[in-house]
C-alpha cells in the first residue's frame, strides 16, 4: 500500500497545517478541470483526496499511523458496515493502493514499466447462520475494463499517445531551489503528463482518454463456514486495471457478521439463554434447547440448577474456518422463569410450599401496594 504521507509529499511528523497546505497545493496542480482527459492526473487527484481524507483528519491519521500499512486495517475509517448501498458510491473514490501499485510517485524510475492495478476493498454483511453454514453470494461489483475502442491506450484509434516533451517520457522534471543553505535539485512529477510520460493529443471518444471504462462485474463468491467479522476474502483479479500491461489488482471482501437476536458469538463458541421453570431447576429435567444450525438438542438439567448457571452443549458452536478441526461449543445461560399469572391451584400449592419452607409471603387478599396506600 502506498504511503499516504508520500502521496501528499509531507514528512510523517508534519503538522496538520502543513498537511493542509500541501494538499491545497496538490489539488491546484492536479485538478481535473485543468487536466481534461489526462488519466494519470485524474488518478493522482483521486489519490491525493483519498490520502487527505485520512491524514487530514487527526483522528484517522492517528489510526493510520498506528495500523497504516497493516493489511487488515481500513485506514479510511469505519462506516463500512452499511451493506452495499452506501458503499458503491464511495468505492471508486476511496480506492487505496494495493501491494502491486508500484513505488511512490516521487522516485519512480520508469513511468512506462508495467504496474499492477490497485486492490479494492468492500465490506460484505452476512448473517450468523450464513457464517456458520457457509454460503454463496452473487455480487455485482462496480469495476473497470480495458476500453475496447482504443485497446487501453486512451488515444483515438489510428493515433498513439506521444512521448511527453516536457519530461522526455520520464514522468519527472528536475527543478532547482535556491535556499539559504544552498541549491537543491528536486525531482517533481511532470505536470504536463501527470507522471505518465505520455501525452494523449486526441483522446479516444469512448473512454475520454482514460483507456478504461466502468463496468459491472458479476461474480459468484463462496463464503466458507466459520467466517468472522473482519475475515478478508480475496477475489483474484477483481481489483483495478493494471498500468502499462501490469496485472489487475484483487478485490478483498471484508466480512461483517450481523448480530443474532438469540445467539451471541465468542470466537468459536456461542452463548444463548435457556429458560427453566422453578420446579425444573429444583428437581432437574431433560429439556430441549434451540441451537443455531443443528435444530433442537436435548440437554440434561441437573437438580438444583441455579439462576445464571451455564450449561455446556459440546460441539454445537461455530464451525472453524477453513478445515480447522472441530466446532466450538454452545453455552446455555439459565434463566429461571417467574410466572406472573397463576391459577388458583398453582397459587395454593406455592403458598403451601412457602409455609413448608418457613417463608413469609404476602397474603393474596391484600397486596403490599394496597397496604401502603392505606397508610396515607
Ligand atoms: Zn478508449
Ligand atoms: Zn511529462
Amino acid at each position: 500500500m502506498e504511503d499516504l504521507y508520500q502521496i501528499l509529499g509531507v514528512p510523517r511528523d508534519a503538522s496538520q497545517a502543513d498537511i493542509k497546505k500541501a494538499y491545497r497545493q496538490l489539488v491546484r496542480q492536479y485538478h481535473p478541470d485543468t487536466h481534461q482527459g489526462d488519466a494519470g492526473a485524474e488518478e493522482k487527484f483521486k489519490k491525493i483526496n483519498a490520502a487527505y481524507s485520512v491524514i487530514g483528519d487527526p483522528e484517522k491519521r492517528a489510526r493510520y499511523d498506528q495500523f497504516g500499512s497493516a493489511d487488515g486495517s481500513n485506514p479510511f475509517g469505519g462506516g463500512f458496515n452499511g451493506g452495499f448501498g452506501d458503499l458503491f458510491g464511495d468505492l471508486f473514490e476511496q480506492v487505496f493502493g494495493g501491494g502491486g501499485m508500484g513505488g511512490g510517485f516521487g522516485r519512480r524510475a520508469d513511468p512506462n514499466a508495467p504496474r499492477g492495478g490497485a486492490n479494492l476493498e468492500m465490506s460484505l454483511r452476512v448473517t450468523l447462520i450464513e457464517a456458520a453454514n457457509g454460503t454463496t453470494r452473487n455480487l455485482e461489483i462496480p469495476n473497470q475494463d480495458k476500453c475496447e475502442t482504443c485497446g487501453g491506450s486512451g488515444a483515438k484509434p489510428g493515433t498513439k499517445p506521444k512521448v511527453c516533451e516536457t519530461c522526455g517520457g520520464r514522468g519527472q522534471v528536475e527543478s532547482m531551489t535556491r535556499t539559504p543553505f544552498g541549491q537543491f535539485v528536486s525531482l517533481n512529477t511532470c505536470s504536463r503528463c501527470g507522471g505518465t510520460g505520455k501525452v494523449i493529443e486526441e483522446p479516444c471518444g469512448t473512454c475520454g482518454g482514460q483507456g478504461k471504462v466502468r463496468k459491472i462485474h458479476k461474480v459468484e463468491v463462496k463464503i466458507p463456514a466459520g467466517v468472522e467479522t473482519g475475515t478478508r476474502l480475496r477475489v483474484t483479479g477483481e481489483g483495478e486495471l493494471g498500468v502499462n500491461g501490469g496485472p489487475k489488482g484483487d478485490l478483498f471482501l471484508v466480512l461483517d457478521v450481523a448480530r443474532h437476536e438469540k445467539f451471541e458469538r465468542d470466537g468459536g463458541d456461542l452463548h444463548t439463554y435457556l429458560t427453566l421453570s422453578y420446579p425444573q431447576a429444583v428437581l432437574g429435567a431433560a429439556v430441549e434447547i434451540e441451537t443455531l444450525i443443528d435444530g433442537r438438542e436435548k440437554v440434561g438439567v441437573p437438580a438444583g440448577t441455579e439462576h445464571g448457571r451455564v450449561l455446556k452443549v459440546k460441539g454445537k458452536g461455530m464451525p472453524r474456518l477453513r478445515g480447522a478441526r472441530g466446532r466450538g461449543d454452545l453455552y446455555a445461560h439459565v434463566l429461571i422463569n417467574i410466572p406472573t399469572k397463576l391459577t388458583d391451584k398453582q397459587r395454593t400449592i406455592i403458598e403451601n410450599l412457602a409455609k413448608e419452607m418457613g417463608d413469609t409471603v404476602e397474603p393474596k387478599e391484600e397486596g403490599l401496594f394496597e397496604k401502603v396506600k392505606k397508610l396515607f
